[in-house]
Order: structure tokens, then C-alpha cells, then sequence
């Protein structure tokens, strides 16, 4: 298939790369001016939309994708499709998705879950929102970049699944380090605590898989200084959008609210940027209740 890539960053080029690597011609273009192995660079977003029978966007705000869906979309060529795996507002990726439909394309938003290491691997989780016909035009390169793809309904569903994913994350992790901060100062040992939490009814991704305690469950950023991962500037980004979509629909979320709040102060009052998002361990350990 003939394959444009729009954003080259550090998701989007090892996934272009895995897409080039298969077999498929790739076009690449990202304003940063970065490539990607096995791609062909075009001078503009519109050159590398043209002509092409699918055209991938992962760009970092739906802002952005609005514009360039502005350009790439005139530029497609009638009955291909366009494929967002941008993590973007839920508006965002369904205006998009009408403005395509009206030109007689496909699309489908696919966000992703698997981070750096997953699009490296070809190992991404992709959440699709479209059509039946977009989704299955798709689906042979989710197969590519990824292990598992869900058709979660409609145009923004995908999105939808997504925030709604990390809304549960972040406030998991919140919850997680702050028992662990308790744990603490009760003189509890981490190992026990863990040992505990992890087959009982306190189980959870983020303490089994990404235990935020350095030496306790399986390896994680914890080991490694908190860098990440899943930096904490993500999760604050995601959690925004989760915030802004419940505020769309009058969602009551007060869980995530207070995830949101405590991830930006995080990141933008303390020392969180650049952090894993499981360093709100070291935080609530600093912090007294005052
Ligand atoms: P990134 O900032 O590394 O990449 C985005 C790229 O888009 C950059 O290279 C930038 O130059 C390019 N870009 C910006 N404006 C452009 C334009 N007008 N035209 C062409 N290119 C443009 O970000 P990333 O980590 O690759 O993430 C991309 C998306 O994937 C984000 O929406 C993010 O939330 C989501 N995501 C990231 C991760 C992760 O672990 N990094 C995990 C899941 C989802």
C-alpha cells in the first residue's frame, strides 16, 4: 500500500519505520524536519497526503490535527482513508472525521496505548472510532504497529476509550502511591505491602505491572530514577482531556478532577516534569498532610 505519515516524532517514526519495514511505501513529513528509516521525506504535509491510499497523523494536540487535516484532507485522493493516532479531544477527532467523510474519504481515530517501547515493537493497543468500512481499510496496519485492535463504535469513540483509560490510570497510580506513603509511616515494609496488595482485593495495574516502589514487583521506571515510561506531563495531558470531555456531556468525574489537579501540580508546581508519572511515590513520601 501507498502509506503517508504525518508526524515523525518519537511515537510516529518507529511506527512509519515498522509500516516501511512490512513492505509498504512510506511518505513521510513532520515540520521538525525528523525522517524516519525506510520513509521517503515529502516537502509538505499535502505532498505526502497525495495520492496515497491511507494517510496516518500522530501529532500532539488536536489544535494541530485540526490544521493539518485542514491541508491533508483536499489533498487525498477520493476513497482512501485517514487514520488519526494522535491522543486528541473527542471534538477534535469527530470534526475531523466529518470534514473527511464530506470529501469522500474513510477515517477512523485510533489512539494508541504502549507507549515508545510498543511502537518500536510493533506491539500498540489501538482504539478505533469509524465505520465498519474504515476500521477494516485499517485494521492490516494496526496489525503491523500492533498487537490488539478494538473497534470501540462510532467516530471519537476511540478517543473516548482512551481518556477514559488513563481517567482510571491516574487516579489508580495516585491511589497506589499515596497507600504506599501510608504504608510508610505506619512502618509498614514495602515488600509486605506489596506482597499483600498484589492478591488482594487493592490490586491494580499500577501496583502489579508498574509498582511505583524502586525494588518491589516487577521491573519499572521506579528502578530506573522515574525516568520514563509514561512521563507525568502525558498523564496530565490525558487527564485534561478526560476533564474536558466530561465537562462536554456533564460527566460528574470527581476522582479524575482531583487526578488532574494533583498531576499539574505536579508537573507545574513541582519537580514532576520529565518525571515518570509513578513518581508521585517520592512526592507523597516528602509531603505531611499540612
Ligand atoms: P512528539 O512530540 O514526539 O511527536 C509529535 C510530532 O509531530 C513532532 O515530531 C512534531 O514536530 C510533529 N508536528 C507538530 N506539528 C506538526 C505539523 N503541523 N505538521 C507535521 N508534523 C507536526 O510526540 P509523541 O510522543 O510522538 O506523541 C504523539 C501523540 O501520541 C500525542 O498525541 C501523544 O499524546 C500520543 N501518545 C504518546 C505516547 C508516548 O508514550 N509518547 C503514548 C501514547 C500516546
Amino acid at each position: 500500500m501507498k502509506i503517508g505519515f504525518i508526524g515523525l516524532g518519537n511515537m510516529g517514526a518507529p511506527m512509519a519505520a515498522n509500516l516501511a519495514k512490512a513492505g509498504h511505501t512510506v511518505t513521510g513529513f513532520d515540520v521538525a524536519g525528523t525522517t524516519a528509516e525506510g520513509v521517503t521525506n515529502a516537502a509538505s504535509a499535502a505532498e505526502a497526503a497525495s495520492a496515497q491510499d491511507i494517510v496516518i497523523t500522530m501529532l500532539p494536540n488536536g489544535a494541530i490535527l485540526r490544521t493539518v487535516a485542514a491541508e491533508v484532507i483536499p489533498a487525498m485522493r477520493a476513497g482512501a482513508t485517514l487514520i488519526d493516532c494522535s491522543t486528541v479531544d473527542v471534538e477534535s477527532a469527530r470534526a475531523v472525521a466529518s470534514d473527511a467523510e464530506a470529501a469522500g474519504l474513510l477515517s477512523v481515530d485510533a489512539p494508541v496505548s504502549g507507549g515508545i517501547g510498543g511502537a518500536s515493537a510493533g506491539t500498540l493497543t489501538f482504539m478505533a472510532g469509524g465505520s465498519d468500512a474504515g476500521f477494516a481499510a485499517a485494521r492490516p496496519l494496526f496489525d503491523i504497529m500492533g498487537q490488539k485492535a478494538v473497534h470501540c463504535g462510532d467516530a471519537g469513540a476511540g478517543q473516548a476509550a482512551k481518556i477514559c483509560n488513563n481517567m482510571i490510570l491516574g487516579a489508580t497510580m495516585i491511589a497506589t502511591c499515596e497507600a504506599f506513603a501510608l504504608a510508610d509511616k505506619l512502618g509498614l515494609d514495602r515488600q509486605k505491602m506489596f506482597d499483600v496488595v498484589s492478591t488482594s482485593s487493592g490490586y491494580s495495574w499500577t501496583m502489579n505491572a508498574y509498582c511505583p516502589a524502586p525494588g518491589v514487583g516487577p521491573a519499572s521506571p521506579a528502578d530506573n530514577g522515574y525516568v520514563p515510561g509514561f512521563a507525568a506531563e502525558l498523564m496530565l495531558k490525558d487527564l485534561g482531556l478526560s476533564q474536558q470531555a466530561a465537562e462536554a456531556v456533564d460527566a460528574d468525574t470527581p476522582m479524575g478532577a482531583r487526578a488532574f489537579e494533583l498531576y499539574r501540580q505536579f508537573v507545574e508546581d513541582e519537580d514532576g516534569k520529565g518525571m515518570d508519572f509513578s513518581a508521585m511515590l517520592p512526592r507523597f513520601s516528602k509531603r505531611g498532610r499540612g
